[in-house]
């Protein structure tokens, strides 16, 4: 037994996450909570997913096994998942190797960089850049590196990024589409990195959560498709977004066999398996005809376009949202530089919870002037929101 002194939290925190405190998301929903805010802030629909799916994962609870799955996932959902990425890019992963289900992209992240990850090793981070990619790098005592995506439209550095790539790079990380910032990478930029990744011999993790989330008719490029990045690329999804159950946590990596293995290896040990039942749910889920991924899609676009719109009504400087289900603004044409303050009083304030970007750069000052607002919610929650802030504008 120690004395009773009190324990100071940079006793017990190991120190490479000492620096990243609690997540935005935690901070912005608390304070939402809190002051009966209407929650535009953390990325989760305000309505569940398909009552269908729903009822699959309740007959198989009732119905059991209710036991551990096969730590790399139960057949049924890998064969499902291999189907949906024959049916959309037109590829075929093997389910038996080339498949791991994880619990949720969350950790299908945390599996493959500390499953590939030495002390030491360089790692491409892009800014914005979500939250969980650098903490879990700096778990494997990895070195970041990070380059900033350009302008208002995001645009990929490619000299800077030339230069970052080393030896030592281990992994570049590419959210496609793009979490805060709504970008979807083209197809010419993910072959330019893919090049960089053969010329480095390095690895390229997408993460691919929203990529059915790609509006105006752009087509989701996943990096299973470039050439260059044939043994070389890790692609994790999720199916919170897509089947908005963002509560399941059930997300899987697809990668091919050697590189398979790594994830494997790690996930075993991180949390040995996800959850059965919901796994067979989701196998169906992603059976679901196309018609159910169209609307899907056009429901977004049109909520997209409203709050895009509204925002746009009360000042704020609307930046495209190519894909995702956020819009990001610009506060200052309201006459704020900060948005950390900004969505710090919003909810208090105005009773709309929102997210700053500024967290999402290494250094705070590149994004202050941005705030995210997220759109997967109910066309009244949305026009809640806005008349709420016009309320407070006024
Ligand atoms: N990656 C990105 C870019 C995300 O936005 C999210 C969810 N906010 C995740 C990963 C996490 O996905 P999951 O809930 O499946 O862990």
């Amino acid at each position: 037994m120690g004395d009773n002194l009190p324990v100071q939290e940079k006793d017990v925190v190991v120190e490479v996450l000492q620096p990243y405190g609690t997540s935005i998301f935690t901070e912005m929903t608390v304070l939402a909570n809190a002051h009966g805010a209407v929650n535009l802030s953390q990325g989760f629909p305000d309505v569940d997913g398909p009552r269908e799916v729903r009822e699959r994962a309740a007959e198989a609870i009732l119905r059991g096994p209710n036991q551990y799955a096969l730590s790399v996932g139960i057949p049924g959902f890998r064969q499902a998942i291999a189907r949906k990425i024959n049916r959309f890019y037109g590829l075929t992963v093997d389910p038996e190797t080339e498949v791991t289900v994880t619990a949720g992209a969350t950790e299908g992240l945390c599996a493959t960089l500390l499953g590939i990850l030495n002390p030491e090793d360089e790692v491409i981070l892009l800014e914005p850049v979500y939250d969980t990619y650098a903490p879990i790098s700096a778990l494997a005592r990895a070195r970041l590196k990070y380059i900033s995506l350009e302008g208002d439209a995001f645009e990929l550095p490619k000299e800077k990024l030339t230069k970052a790539f080393s030896p030592r790079t281990k992994a570049i990380l590419i959210n496609n589409p793009q979490n805060p910032c709504c970008k979807v990478f083209t197809r010419k930029e993910l072959s330019f990195i893919g090049d960089l990744c053969q010329q480095y011999n390095a690895y390229a993790i997408g993460d691919e959560v929203y990529e059915h989330l790609v509006y105006d008719g752009t087509k989701h490029e996943t990096l299973l498709s470039i050439p260059s990045l044939k043994n070389r690329a890790f692609v994790v999804s999720s199916t919170a977004k897509t089947f908005s159950m963002t509560g399941w946590k059930i997300g899987y990596v697809i990668a091919p066999e050697a590189l398979s293995r790594a994830v494997r290896m790690s996930h075993q040990f991180i949390v040995f398996c996800g959850q059965s039942a919901l796994q067979e749910a989701m196998a169906y889920a992603m059976d679901l005809p196309d018609s159910y991924y169209e609307t899907l899609l056009s429901d977004y676009t049109a909520k997209r376009d409203v709050l895009s719109q509204g925002l746009a009504d009360l000042g704020f400087r609307v930046l495209p949202s190519a894909g995702t289900y956020y819009v990001v603004t610009d506060i200052t044409p309201l006459g704020f530089d900060d948005d950390l303050a900004f969505c710090r009083m919003l909810p208090e304030k105005a009773g709309v919870a929102a997210i700053p970007c500024s967290v999402f750069w290494k250094d705070r000052r590149q994004g202050r002037h941005l705030v995210r607002f997220c759109f997967a919610k109910e066309m009244e929650t949305l026009e809640e929101g806005i008349k709420r802030l016009r309320r407070w504008f006024k």
